[in-house]
């Protein structure tokens, strides 16, 4: 079986490669998102770049500024880009727009879907609070209904984006009912409403995240997306789309080992070549997970249990890419960038604590677990 891609695919391939080997804002963008503070200049000149030929959304209807192309092209770029970037995936053009698209009313399609294709705008998840993580349905945030808009009070926890993003993507409890996921709604909303307060937070890896509160803000009624009460089953649409993602990130930190190796000699070593073998074995084992999900999206097939397959697989191999860098790099590994012993830039001491929170975002791997135990193996959920 050929598992290369077709002629005119590898051509897009090579064209968007080309544009991320070539462009002159790429590092820029790359040094910006290592440095977890959120997008700066450089990513969103590359993003404006990327918009303007339609890369960002390429499987969306052409009047919403897409390409109308099959899920492939949109695992292309998201490849090429998460390699040279490092940026893995928007929340606009990965997570939100689809469920505009599908969801949204018309006036919202027009006003947000060009401008998240353009690469114009951008969005920050909404859904953590200091009381509710994986059980989402467990969010108190408040959005009352008083006629033309909506009351919000209530505070959200680990948003990451909202201290650069235009618009928060937003679980809001309209309703106290049983079960508690039925009384759950999605807004859009304009971070500069009055009323909205964002302190921001720092990770031991240096990733600002944010707590976002809200005092009174009044949202307006066109901000609801799709019908009130239904967000959860939204919310759930969307982190099927924000679990769909490459291994190129973890795949280029195994290609900088190596690299390592081969020009310090230390590839000469037989105990550290079987670990990077038995690495590099896992992380083709990885792309093939990675590559069978947009597959399954163009056949319409739901890649519910193997996109949380997938965030395991890419999480936990991430752990052992980390781990051994350290090991092969031994203890001057672990020195930061700014001192004069610091192996490979500090790269592999900022990636190690930097890979912890896959394990946690976009779900932790225990929850995925528990989605391929009941949904892809059958078993009871309790
Ligand atoms: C750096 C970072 C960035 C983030 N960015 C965002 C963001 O932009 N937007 C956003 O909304 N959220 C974001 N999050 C939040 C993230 O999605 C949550 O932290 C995550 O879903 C876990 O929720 P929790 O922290 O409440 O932990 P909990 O849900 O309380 O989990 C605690 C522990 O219990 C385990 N556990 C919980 N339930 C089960 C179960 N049913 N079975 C087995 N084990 C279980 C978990 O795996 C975990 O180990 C971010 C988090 C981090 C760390």
């Amino acid at each position: 079986m050929d598992f290369g891609f077709l002629p005119e695919e590898e051509k897009f391939r090579k064209e968007v490669r080309e544009f991320f080997e070539t462009d002159g804002a790429v590092e820029g963008m790359k040094k910006e998102t290592d440095s977890g503070q959120g997008f700066g200049p450089y990513t969103w000149e590359v993003l404006g770049k990327l918009g303007s030929r339609g890369w960002l959304t390429p499987t969306w209807p052409k009047e919403y500024g897409g390409l109308e192309l099959p899920d492939i092209y949109r695992y292309i770029v998201m490849e090429e880009m998460d390699y040279f970037t490092h940026l893995a995936a928007l929340v606009g053009a990965g997570m939100a727009g689809h469920v505009i698209l599908h969801r949204g009313s018309e006036e919202q399609k027009q006003e947000y879907l060009p401008k998240i294709s353009k690469g114009k705008i951008e969005f920050a998840l909404g859904y953590t609070e200091p009381e509710a993580g994986s059980d989402l349905a467990n969010l108190a945030i408040k959005a009352e209904d008083k006629g033309d808009y909506f009351l919000m009070n209530g505070q959200k926890m680990f948003n990451t984006a909202s201290h650069y993003a235009h618009y928060h993507w937003l679980g809001a409890k309209t309703e106290i009912v049983k079960p508690k996921h039925r009384g759950i709604s999605l807004f859009i909303v304009d971070f500069k409403t009055p009323g909205i307060t964002i302190h921001t937070m720092r990770t031991m890896a240096g990733l600002l995240t944010n707590e976002v509160f809200y005092d009174n803000v009044k949202v307006p009624k066109e901000c609801l997306v799709g019908e009130k009460n239904r967000g959860f089953y939204y919310i759930m649409e969307a982190l099927d789309y924000e679990r769909i993602y490459t291994i190129s990130r973890i795949k280029s930190e195994l290609d900088q080992l190596v690299e390592y190796a081969k020009s310090s000699g230390k590839g000469k070593d037989p105990i550290i070549r079987q670990k990077l073998a038995q690495l590099n074995i896992e992380a083709e084992i990885a792309r093939l997970s990675a590559l069978r999900i947009p597959w399954m999206l163009d056949r319409k097939i739901s890649p519910s249990s193997e996109a949380a397959m997938l965030k395991v697989v890419f999480a936990e191999l991430d752990q052992r890419i980390v781990n051994t860098g350290l090991q092969i790099l031994g203890p001057l590994g672990q020195l930061r960038e700014d001192s004069k012993w610091a192996q490979l830039k500090g790269e592999f001491e900022y990636r190690y604590t930097r890979s912890l929170q896959d394990l946690i975002t976009r779900g932790t791997c225990e929850v995925m677990k528990n989605i391929v135990a009941t949904r892809g193996l059958g078993l009871p959920a309790r």
